[in-house]
């Protein structure tokens, strides 16, 4: 039974159907995926879509209209995709499209202290966009940030809050330049995220200094 009530934006859905997001963001979406139901199915839809849109007009220009029209559709009630199985979870934490990346479980990842406890390790991903994992210690909270461009961020393990709620495993944040926040991790347990940005974070203070080489 999914609890995961922070989902994926139609935007991302269409851009990872159509194959235009860089190898980060796809790998974030395929996490969330992999723990969603929800949006599983709505990717399943818009591929549905997106092959019909391709046999019918070729390569004739459709309208943002007729997209958006589209993905209203798929996104209605009356809409129903063939549920796909749901993949075995062998790691409790990192869902199989994240195995990959890290050698196999989470025991493999090679952490990297960035200060107050919080430790990351950067995934090699192409340079479009930077996917990291972040640990970050019961209670503690990250820098004040605001942000140049896309952030997405998944929870893995425990929790975060900030302005914009409450988010736990499989809840995927998405924040772009209008979010400024100070994400604290639930103080009942380390908390393991997925990030990926597009853009360096605006930072304010002394986390400025340490930026170019933390790559965040
Ligand atoms: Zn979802
Ligand atoms: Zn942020």
């Amino acid at each position: 039974m999914t609890t995961i009530t922070h989902h994926l934006t139609d935007d991302l859905i269409f851009g990872y159907s159509a194959g235009t997001l860089p190898e980060a963001v796809n790998l974030i979406i395929a996490t969330h995926v992999s723990l969603c139901d929800e949006c599983r199915a709505a990717i399943d839809a818009q591929d549905a879509v997106g092959g019909a849109l391709l046999e019918t007009v070729g390569d004739a220009p459709v309208s943002d209209a007729f997209l958006d029209g589209a993905l209203a559709l798929i996104r209605s009630d009356g809409y129903a995709p063939t549920p796909r199985p749901i993949a075995v979870v062998q790691d409790p934490v990192a869902p199989a499209p994240l195995r990959d990346y890290i050698g196999g479980s989470l025991e493999d990842v090679k952490w990297r202290p960035v200060g107050m406890g919080v430790k990351q390790a950067i995934l090699n991903t192409s340079r479009e966009a930077t996917a990291r994992l972040l640990y970050i210690p019961a209670g503690t909270a990250m820098p004040d940030h605001g942000h140049r461009g896309l952030e997405l961020t998944l929870v893995l393990k425990g929790a975060f809050q900030d302005d914009e709620g409450y988010f736990a495993r499989g809840d995927i944040e998405i924040a772009d330049e209008d979010l400024h926040h100070t994400p604290v991790a639930d103080i009942s347990e380390d908390c393991i995220c997925l990030a990926v940005t597009d853009a360096p974070l605006r930072l304010k203070g002394l986390a400025r200094l340490a930026q170019p080489f933390l790559r965040i």
